[in-house]
């Protein structure tokens, strides 16, 4: 049989994470009720968590719940800094890292016991070097399956550290209500708790063939799974984004071409940047328009070889644009949004497409990468964009 039981994964799970950082970098916002977002709540601290403020709820209705609750408004590039902190230590702790989401990864430590200490140990140290290094709380869950390990650093969570032991995985889950299980959502949650299926160990103790009548196949078949403890999938190492966007609000005004065009080059040229920091090619652009009457097109195009160049992409990107300006109704444009896609490395053979080495595009961008990097991003800007508000950047919504 295939043993599982041996493997070490940590679930490392950044506490409140956006909400925490405003309250690292804000002294005032400490032991406060906070929301960061606006309109929608993107993420709450703690202390609002108690009033029952949760992300994704309307802004008006969370200040219902929280009187006192504090509004801050999103600063993404302060979260992807201090993701990329925290996920540098995620590497220094083990080769295996799986990314998930900006603040959340899987790190399998099997086998590390003689260089690095027990999972107990390692855990204990990353939680300790996050807080050090970082300045946030970070829970982390430890088990030998990934469903496990994140369910114990849920359980754990705040700021907790929840091994689940050898031997001790049943006795852990059985008791949970349903709802911790992966997939296990509003709707078959109430097919459940209407059947008095109301624990973990209630569902394991139905057949798979009454949980799949009850929930359809692939559900019922998974929960039975989970509700067992078996989950054999991988740590994938090096599972990477599968695209790299970004998007502006526009604002009420009504806008010419021009100005979306404007938006969309400063959209670009991010975009591209980050594309090169990840060392990554792209072959697809995708160009996203919203309207005011909230409705959306998408348009998109591959290049004929995958590129990091932000002129090609640039090209790509204002060839949509112009399909889609018809479409462009009295300037009636609430967000524009670039995302690449179909990623690939960078340094993959197809990439030696020049031969001698001539990439004269590629260096300027990277010339121009190495001045922002060093002296920030306005350092530089394209003429276009010189003295235009470009909007608000918000944050890419998940493809
Ligand atoms: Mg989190």
């Amino acid at each position: 049989m295939f043993v599982i039981s041996e493997r070490q994964i940590l679930h490392a799970d950044l506490d409140s994470f956006y909400a925490s950082v405003e309250q690292r970098d804000d002294p005032r916002l400490r032991g406060r009720p906070i929301a960061v977002g606006g309109g929608v709540v993107l993420a709450a601290s703690y202390e609002a968590k108690a009033f029952g403020v949760r992300s994704a709820m309307g802004g008006r209705e969370a200040r219902q719940l929280c009187p006192k609750l504090v509004v801050v408004r999103p600063r993404f590039e302060a979260y992807v800094e201090a993701s990329k902190a925290v996920f540098a230590i995620f590497n220094q702790t083990t080769p295996l890292v799986e990314g998930i989401s900006i603040d959340e990864a899987f790190l399998d430590v099997t086998g590390l016991h003689r260089v690095s200490g027990s999972a107990l140990e390692i855990a204990t140290k990353l939680r300790l070097e996050v807080r050090e290094h970082v300045g946030l709380a970070i829970t982390v869950g430890v088990a030998p399956t990934k469903f496990l390990a994140k369910v114990a650093s849920g359980v754990a969570k705040p700021d907790g550290l929840l091994v689940v032991a050898l031997g001790g995985e049943l006795d852990f889950l059985h008791p949970l209500p349903v709802e911790r299980l992966w997939g296990c959502g509003r709707v078959t949650s109430a097919k459940l708790r209407e059947r008095g299926v109301l624990t973990v160990g209630d569902v394991a103790a139905i057949e798979e063939r009454a949980l799949v009548a009850m929930l359809g196949r692939a559900s019922g078949r998974h929960l039975h799974a989970l509700a067992n403890n078996r989950d054999p999938r991988p740590v994938h190492v090096g599972r990477r984004r599968r695209s790299i966007g970004s998007q502006r609000a526009l604002g009420l005004r009504r806008l010419s071409l021009d100005d979306i065009d404007t938006a969309m080059v400063g959209l670009v040229d991010r975009v591209c940047r980050r594309l090169r920091n990840a060392e990554r090619v792209c072959r697809t652009v995708v160009l996203r328009l919203r309207f005011h009457d909230f409705s959306r097109i998408t348009r998109s195009h591959s290049l004929a070889r995958p590129s990091d160049a932000t002129d090609a992409i640039l090209d790509t990107a204002r060839g949509l644009l112009a399909i889609a300006a018809p479409l462009i109704h009295n300037g009636g444009c609430s967000l524009v949004g670039i995302s690449l896609t179909n990623l690939g490395n960078a340094d993959d053979p197809f990439q030696l497409e020049l031969p001698f080495g001539a990439r004269p595009l590629g260096r300027i961008d990277r010339a121009v990468d190495g001045v922002r990097a060093k002296f920030g991003t306005a350092a530089i800007t394209r003429g276009v964009l010189l003295g235009k508000e470009q909007g608000m950047t918000v944050p890419m919504l998940p493809d």
